[in-house]
């Protein structure tokens, strides 16, 4: 099928990179000239494993390519995915949906034949209503069906998870886009993909509904992992015990310093909005928002009193910047509010990330960064390890040990035992249990 994919970030260059993988004949457009121009030369402007040999591999064969200009793919194209940005409007937390509404008066103009049109951007529900009113109106006669079809990838793990999915949604009430949903679908499906065909509305509630569940879990355990600090429980041993409950699951329940990244923080604040333009409170979403911004904020608290009270003139290197391994993604992670809190606190931030660094450095000022984790520790006075990296949680500690001036370190991912910090002289703290030397 042709198919042509708005908006070359996260979700539409793995989207484009999967579809051509399975056979489709795909064009990323993005409106970002530098953007394109960075793939057109051959180099994937994000981090994301696998996707730069996909990438090479699909366009070699002439199945994927990449263009600013949308109306001739647009015109040639059976299936229209739109994966633009949605983030959280500063004003009020909705989804900001002005690049959805662009990229639908842009179709618009553009679209020739039979097209389905599909919403792979997270998006409120209603919005599947709200574009096809938009191609209404620029194009009466226009033939086209608007088909929601949320996107459930995680960065760091994308293309595993879009080419082996734990299920497919489109949501749709047309049956002709549904069959080409499902034709478009096929080599997954046919893999054993479950594909869920249900209502457009109740399809773009399905992905909120997801992201507030897993960041509802994600904040549940770590409030017990408080709860361990006090009662000197074990939470890792807490999490397994419950995790091998089939009915719960073991994943998500990792407890750490609060979820970040460009989905939950948003998507949670999204589902609250919609929420209350319908009159019904979601109480248990809103205490998940507000536990997770309150832990944000503890963070800072447990660096700080783990340095004796104040921070002042101190350095404090942080390891890990990303909101999770295996990105460079830097949206809403959790790194930023620690450092601008030990920033206000009046210590020296030193920072390294194997792959976040050059998105790090927009978003935050007076911090030293380095390409190597001991030369980021040296002459520290606490250590903060952030983001679970590989090659974070491997470090050789003796050497980090001797390069640091104090021995305070911070493990917010519990990636280390604690004996074995504690063997190497450090002073620990970690998640879920009282800090020991
Ligand atoms: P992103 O910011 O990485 O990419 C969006 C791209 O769209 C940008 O490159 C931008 O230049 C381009 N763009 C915006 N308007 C355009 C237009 N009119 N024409 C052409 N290009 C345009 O965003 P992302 O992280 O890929 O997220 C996209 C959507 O997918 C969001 O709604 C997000 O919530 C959702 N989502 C993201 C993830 C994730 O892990 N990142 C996972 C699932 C769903």
């Amino acid at each position: 099928m042709r198919v042509a994919v708005i908006g070359a970030g996260y979700v539409g260059l793995v989207s484009g990179a999967c579809f051509a993988e399975m056979g489709h004949e795909v064009v990323c457009l993005d409106k970002d000239p530098a953007r394109v121009a960075s793939l057109l030369g051959g180099r994937v402007p994000i981090y994301e494993p696998g996707l730069d040999e996909m990438v090479r591999a699909n366009v070699q064969v002439g199945r994927l390519s990449f263009s600013t200009d949308l109306a001739p793919a647009v015109r040639d194209a059976e299936v229209v995915l739109i994966a633009v940005g949605t983030p959280a409007r500063h004003s009020d937390g909705r989804a900001d949906l002005s690049y959805v509404y662009g990229a639908a008066r842009e179709i618009a103009e553009a679209v020739a034949g039979y097209t389905v049109i599909v919403t792979k951007s997270t998006v409120p529900v209603g919005t599947g209503d709200a574009i096809e009113r938009i191609i209404r109106r620029h194009r009466p006669e226009a033939r086209v069906a608007v088909v929601s079809n949320p996107e459930f990838l995680r960065e760091g793990a994308a293309i595993g998870d879009f080419m082996e999915p734990d299920r497919v949604v489109v949501g749709t009430e047309d049956s002709r886009a549904r069959a080409v949903m499902a034709e478009l679908y096929r080599p997954l499906a046919e893999r054993g993909a479950p594909v869920l065909m249900t209502g457009r509305r109740t399809s773009e509630l399905i992905k909120y509904t997801a992201n507030a569940f897993l960041a509802m879990k994600i904040t549940f355990i770590n409030e017990i992992a408080d709860l361990c600090e006090s009662v000197h429980a074990d939470i890792a041993d807490v999490a397994d015990g419950v995790g091998l409950d089939s009915r719960i699951g073991a994943r998500f329940l990792q407890a750490g310093p609060g979820y970040g990244g460009s989905c939950f923080p948003k998507d949670t604040l999204a589902l609250l909005r919609t929420a209350q333009d319908y009159g019904v409170s979601l109480r248990l979403v809103e205490d998940t928002v507000s536990v997770n911004d309150a832990r944000k904020r503890a963070m800072a608290r447990k660096v700080i009193e783990a340095l004796g009270g104040s921070v002042e003139g101190l350095t404090v290197a942080v390891l890990g910047l990303t909101f999770k391994p295996d990105t460079d993604d830097m949206r809403e992670a959790p790194s930023l509010s620690l450092i601008d809190a030990l920033q206000r606190g009046g210590a020296r931030i030193h920072a390294h990330d194997p792959a976040g660094m050059e998105q790090a450095r927009q978003h935050l000022e007076d911090v030293a960064f380095f390409a190597d984790p001991y030369r980021c520790a040296a002459g520290a006075d606490a250590v903060v390890l952030m983001t679970e990296w590989q090659a974070l949680c491997s470090l050789d500690l003796a050497l980090l040990r001797e390069a640091m001036a104090g021995v305070v370190f911070v493990d917010l991912r519990n990636a280390y035992p604690e004996e074995q910090l504690l063997r190497h002289g450090f002073f620990v703290s970690g998640i879920g249990s009282a800090p020991k030397r």
